[in-house]
């Protein structure tokens, strides 16, 4: 077991957690970031050939320039930007280093974390940042045959549906760019949804593109309706108005419906978390929970409605943050 002890100690390595570091340490503060996957793990999981509907500038870290080739950065781009800022900012990002736990002893906070060989490593800190993000658990269907291999609630890349026929479900922004990227190459796509029309959110450049597909019945769609039940050839679809049972074949179902955080770590820690919105209880203006010198920061403080923190106002948190940490030591 070894020692270690900083200022800031930040709980999650994407992007808001390194504007966090990154703000930390331009105002000179000992600062450590921990990530149980690689840095910007989450980025690391979306569709291999996504990209973002921000522009550069608004996905910039402490005014450090992102420059691309395109309008919208890829996931490569964003991925190269970010190491780009570790390194710059010099931060000591542990990937792959999972916290477990935080108590309070004294004035300070002791960190449990746990390596990517099983060591145990404690650290202290004079403060803790918990920046872990919103997708640590997908929104389950719920339905039987959910755990069968063919149904993933990740979208990587279209190829391996080429010729097989694909259930979309969802009605976001994941559940539009996947129906036009598998359409595309040739699979055949059914997209269900229990509302009526796509999401408000839905991005208004690729909204002309999924109607017109439906339109041309080069996408079939079930609106008001949800799964059923999953089996190994065929889906079942049930509909919202009156409940009737349709059977269709299929391959593979990509339930894209959406992720919520984990509230463990913050209740461990004594903070409570809202059980309808998920939203941990902090003041918006310093990110600071009821516990002194515990703050939170990015996607993670907007619960389970991802839409309203994302990056271009998630790493804003950084700097609130560290401005309170100063005033208040
Ligand atoms: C397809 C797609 C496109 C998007 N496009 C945009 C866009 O154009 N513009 C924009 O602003 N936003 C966009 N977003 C949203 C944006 O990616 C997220 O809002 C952003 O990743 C949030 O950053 P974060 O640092 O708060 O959380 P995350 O990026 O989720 O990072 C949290 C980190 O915490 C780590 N972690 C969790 N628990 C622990 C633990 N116990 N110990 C150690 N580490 C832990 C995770 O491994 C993860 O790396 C997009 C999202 C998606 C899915």
């Amino acid at each position: 077991m070894s020692q270690r002890s900083v200022d800031i100690a930040v709980v999650g390595a994407g992007p808001c957690g390194l504007a966090v570091g990154a703000a930390a340490t331009s105002a000179d503060l000992r600062t450590v970031l921990f990530d149980r996957g690689p840095l910007c793990s989450s980025i690391v999981g979306y569709p291999s050939y996504m990209s973002f509907f921000s522009t550069p500038e608004n996905l910039e870290i402490e005014n450090l320039p992102f420059v691309t080739e395109g309008r919208n950065p890829s996931r490569k781009e964003a991925l190269a930007y970010y190491r780009g800022v570790a390194r710059y900012f010099d931060l000591d990002v542990r990937q792959y280093q999972e916290v477990e736990a935080v108590t309070k002893i004294g004035a300070e906070f002791e960190l449990r974390t746990r390596t990517q060989s099983g060591e145990l490593e404690r650290w202290t800190a004079e403060s803790v940042v918990v920046a872990t993000g919103g997708f640590a658990e997908p929104n389950y269907l719920g339905v039987p045959g959910e755990d069968l291999p063919k149904v993933s609630h990740y979208y990587k890349e279209a190829h391996p549906y080429w010729n097989q026929d694909v259930l979309v479900v969802g009605g976001g922004n994941s559940a539009v760019e996947a129906a036009l990227d598998l359409f595309r190459v040739g699979a055949r796509v059914t997209v269900v949804h229990f509302g009526a029309d796509f999401d408000p959110g839905v991005k208004a450049w690729i909204l002309p593109d999924i109607q017109n597909r439906i339109k041309n019945r080069e996408v079939a769609v079930r609106w008001r309706c949800r799964v059923a039940e999953i089996h190994p050839r065929t889906a079942i679809l049930r509909s919202e108005n009156g409940g009737a049972i349709d059977e269709i074949p299929n391959d593979w179902v990509l339930a894209l419906t959406g992720w919520r955080p984990d509230p463990v770590l913050l209740r461990s820690m004594g903070i409570e978390v809202d059980d309808e919105t998920g939203i941990p209880v902090h003041d918006p203006l310093t990110m600071e929970t009821p516990i002194s010198g515990v703050f939170v920061a990015g996607v993670l403080v907007a619960g389970i409605d991802a839409n309203k923190v994302f990056i271009e106002n998630g790493k804003l948190h950084g700097r609130k943050i560290v401005e309170r940490f100063v005033e208040t030591r």
